[in-house]
This record gives structure tokens, C-alpha cells and sequence, in this order.
């Protein structure tokens, strides 16, 4: 018998594993390397969304009962409207993107940038902030003492004003850029949230109210220093980078001792954290907790959620569309509006999806997990727990 799969059904094949994902039910059934694997090969669904289960099996036709539409009623009632294909709509498709602008012509594509940061100079201190600026927004420093001219800084903020929601700052060391003022003082013009990334020895560092204030806090801190920096309440947030399970206990503690609320945890791939990454990992019930439409869906299938409108400014001019990505221009040298153009043309760290990402290139839940983080492209694996591999047969409910 002839069944069309639902239009609100979406279907992940690759090799002979199969996912079929009710959008509005959140269900999903799930098999490999079965006969119902090759339907999903055939011409009648390629084209037209048909299978054809073997006459008289209730067997299948039962358990995917709402993803499937007997198609002999579809045929006979002519006033129903068969969408034979499900109509997904995105705006930020990088295709239409492209063809709505054939060729590089200027400022308009800079639309897509929502977020920046500029790091204002690498200037290593005494505080010695190691380098974990590819994982974490964190300073990064080296010997050569880069520092990013103001004017840069004022006219790229000027050129992405009415497009951008976030602007970040973070320095090797605050006190050690001579600009600091006027760049205080240009800032009040600007309408977006301004956050300050501050390490935590520099907290005396006086910001004005517009500014938010992030003190960012590694394992040099001495618990007297915590104990004072919290009740002192010069901060909006505070962000513990975590090297161990011993920070992360000191810290939790602490946390909870001053009721603190406005907190995050940057645990760091090291060896002494395998553990506290283990704990990151994800299982299926937790990729499958949220039921996703298919927009959710298609924009998985598209972009990567967490680079996708970002850009990184270094202060030797260098620029990077994801923490762990590649320079990706230079702006003292290439327009921002260029370098957004590329990104998308190219389709690099913004549209880096698990499809481009081994092994989950070979996975059928790759549509559907988070978006390949900083972290995975570092130790090139995901961070899904070991052995998640569909199972045959398997019919769950999705939340
Ligand atoms: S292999 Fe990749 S796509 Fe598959 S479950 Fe793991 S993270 Fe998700």
C-alpha cells in the first residue's frame, strides 16, 4: 500500500539509517539497515513523499501511524490540498543570501553581524592570563604588544551601529591601554549593550554606568579576594574559569554562600578537566528534551547557532568569525562588509554545521543536537555521550 509521509514529518537518511521526526508531536522512529531503509532511497519519495509498504502490514503502517497518510484517500478526495513536499522557510539561507546580493556592493550585507568584540591590546601582565582565548572570551596576550587604534574601533562601531545588539571589550590589560578614556567616553554615543571583560586583578578599573561590568576570574584568586570582590558588588556578572573539579567546588561554594546570581562557568579543555567535560556530554533524551519545528530543524541544517552573526577583532587588526576558527581578514587592511561577504560566500565558521563535522557528518540525529561548539572543534570529537547510535526500531515520544 501506498503511504505519503506527512509534510510535518522530516526524514534524515544517511547510509541505511533512517529518522522520521513528527515536528508537531515531537515523536520519532528511528531504524538501520532494514527494508524500510531503502524505501526512503526510492524515486516515489524523493520526488513525491510516497513509500510503499508491503500489502496487509499493519505492522509499520501502525507504528508510524502519525507520520504516514494512506495515500489511496489522499487520491480519491480531490478537494484536499497535498503538500508534497514540506515547505521550509528560512531567511537567513546563505543561498538566497548570496543571490540576493550576486557580488560584493557594500555596507548592506552587514545586516547579518549581531555581535562584536574587540580585543584592545595583548599586553601580557603580571597577572599572566593564560591563552584560552580559542574556548572562552578571554584576553589573549602574547609578547608583541598589539594594541588596536581607537579610531579603527570608532569607525567600525559607526559602519555596524544600527545592525549590532552586543559589543564586548576585553584587553590583556585595561590599564595598559592609553585610550581607555576616550574609548569610555565614545561609548556613551552608542545605543547597543557594551559589556567590559575584566580580569578580576584589574576590578578596580573605573567604567562608566552605561558599561557593563563582567569580571572574568581564574584560579589565582585567593578566597579572601573572592570573599571581598563579591560583597563588594562592582560587577554585573562574574565568569569563573574553570581548570579543575577543585575550582569548580571552591567556586560553587562560594556562589552559594553569597547567594550570587549573575554567574557563569567557562570550565577549559585541559587534562585535569576530562571529568568536568565528561559531565558536559549530552545523551539522546537530552537532545530530544525540546520538540523541534521544522525551522528549528532547517536552521541546524544550515548554520551554526553559536558563530552564525559573530565577528572577533584582535588588536593586531586580525579578525575571526568564531573563537576556534581561522583569521579571516585584516580590518586595517579589508572593509568589515568584505569580510562578512566572504563568510558568507564561503560559508566557513558561520555555517559550520554537524554536517560538515566528523563523525556527526554520518549521524542521523544531525540535524537535531546543538550546534558544533568551540570546545568539539578543539578536541575534534562531539560531545555526545559515547555509542549514541539510533537503535532499529525504536518509537519514542520526543519530550
Ligand atoms: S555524533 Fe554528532 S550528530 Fe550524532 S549525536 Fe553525537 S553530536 Fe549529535
Amino acid at each position: 500500500m501506498n503511504y505519503l509521509v506527512q509534510p510535518y514529518t522530516f526524514v534524515n537518511k544517511i547510509d541505511d539509517k533512517v529518522i522520521l521526526y513528527n515536528t508537531i508531536t515531537g515523536n520519532k522512529f528511528e531504524f538501520y539497515n532494514n527494508e524500510l531503509s531503502k524505501l526512503f532511497d526510492n524515486s516515489n519519495f524523493i520526488n513525491r513523499r510516497i513509500i510503499s509498504l508491503p500489502y496487509g502490514n499493519a505492522h509499520y503502517s501502525n507504528l508510524l501511524k502519525d507520520m504516514l497518510e494512506d495515500f489511496a484517500i489522499i487520491e480519491t478526495n480531490n478537494s484536499k490540498n497535498v503538500t508534497w513536499k514540506p515547505i521550509l522557510n528560512i531567511q537567513e539561507s546563505p543561498e538566497k543570501i548570496i543571490s540576493n546580493i550576486s557580488e560584493y556592493d557594500g555596507i548592506g550585507i552587514l545586516k547579518y553581524l549581531s555581535e562584536i568584540s574587540f580585543f584592545l591590546n595583548d599586553i601580557e601582565n603580571d597577572f599572566r592570563i593564560e591563552d584560552y582565548s580559542k574556548q572562552i572570551l578571554t584576553p589573549k596576550t602574547s609578547s608583541k604588544n598589539h594594541q588596536l587604534r581607537l579610531c579603527t574601533i570608532k569607525k567600525t562601531i559607526n559602519n555596524i551601529l544600527p545592525y549590532i545588539s552586543k559589543v564586548n571589550f576585553l584587553a590583556g590589560s585595561f590599564k595598559n591601554y592609553p585610550e581607555f578614556i576616550q574609548l569610555m567616553y565614545i561609548l556613551r554615543q552608542f545605543d547597543c549593550k557594551q559589556i567590559i571583560h575584566i580580569h578580576y586583578k584589574e576590578s578596580d578599573l573605573k567604567t562608566p554606568k552605561h558599561v557593563e561590568r563582567n569580571i572574568i576570574i581564574d584560579n589565582t584568586i585567593s578566597e579572601v579576594e573572592l570573599n571581598k570582590l563579591i560583597v563588594s558588588k562592582e560587577y554585573n556578572s562574574l565568569n569563573f574559569i574553570i581548570t579543575s573539579q577543585e575550582d569548580f567546588e571552591t567556586y560553587s561554594r562560594l556562589i552559594e554562600l553569597h547567594d550570587v546570581c549573575n554567574f557563569s562557568f567557562s570550565p577549559i579543555v585541559t587534562d585535569a578537566t576530562c571529568s568536568l567535560i565528561k559531565s558536559m556530554e549530552f545523551s539522546a533524551d537530552d537532545i530530544f528534551e525540546t520538540k523541534f519545528t521544522f525551522n528549528d530543524i532547517y536552521t541546524k541544517q544550515t548554520l551554526n547557532e553559536n558563530n552564525f552573526g559573530k565577528l572577533f577583532i584582535y588588536s593586531d587588526g586580525s579578525s575571526k568569525t568564531s573563537l576556534s576558527g581561522k583569521d579571516v581578514g585584516n580590518i586595517y587592511e579589508t572593509e568589515i562588509s568584505k569580510i562578512i561577504y566572504d563568510e558568507i560566500a564561503e560559508q566557513r565558521d558561520w555555517f559550520l554545521t554537524r554536517r560538515k563535522f566528523k563523525p556527526c557528518n554520518k549521524c542521523i540525529y544531525n540535524n537535531f543536537c546543538p550546534s558544533v561548539s568551540d570546545y568539539e572543534r578543539l578536541m575534534n570529537k562531539p560531545l555526545c555521550m559515547r555509542k549514541l547510535q539510533p537503535l532499529t526500531f525504536c518509537i519514542s515520544n520526543g519530550r
